[in-house]
Formats: C-alpha cells, sequence, structure tokens
C-alpha cells in the first residue's frame, strides 16, 4: 500500500508496512506475494486496512493481508 502522510487513516500509525516502504507491497509482476502476507499477517492494523481497501476500491498491492485477486473475490457484484 502507499499513501502521503496528510492522508493517512487512523489506522495507518498500527501498519507495519509503513515501515517497510511501500515497493514491498507492490512486487514485481510474477513475483510472491507470500512476504507482504506473512507480515499483514503480524499486523494490528490488518482489520481496518482490508476494510479501507475495500471501502476505497484500492486495485493494486496486497492490501489487509489479500492481494488484488483475492479482493475482488470478496466484492458484492454490481
Ligand atoms: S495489513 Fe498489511 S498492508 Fe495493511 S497495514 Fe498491515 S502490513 Fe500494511
Amino acid at each position: 500500500m502507499s499513501m502521503n502522510t496528510t492522508s493517512a487513516p487512523a489506522w495507518y500509525d498500527l501498519a507495519l508496512c509503513a515501515q517497510t516502504g511501500p515497493s514491498f507491497f507492490f512486487p514485481e509482476p510474477g513475483s510472491s506475494l507470500q512476504d507482504a502476507k506473512r507480515l499483514c499477517g503480524a499486523c494490528e492494523g490488518r482489520a481496518a486496512c482490508l476494510e479501507y481497501a475495500l471501502a476505497n476500491d484500492e486495485r493494486f498491492g496486497v492490501w489487509g493481508g489479500l492481494s488484488e485477486a483475492e479482493r475482488l473475490a470478496l466484492r458484492p457484484r454490481a
């Protein structure tokens, strides 16, 4: 994930990935997401992060431990 600090929501204080930098969560196409997902698994902000990503229709990268495709699967069909 990536966002500037002026618009960061409250849960971002808990975000483990804030310490690693955005490139960690936007892996090169075809590379493994497992490291990012493992970090999310230890993150206290995970639930809020996932909720935020779904609410804001974030398309790219890992959010709340889920890949783009996994989040899409959670999304209700319009
Ligand atoms: S759940 Fe993952 S993507 Fe979300 S804030 Fe935590 S470490 Fe970052």
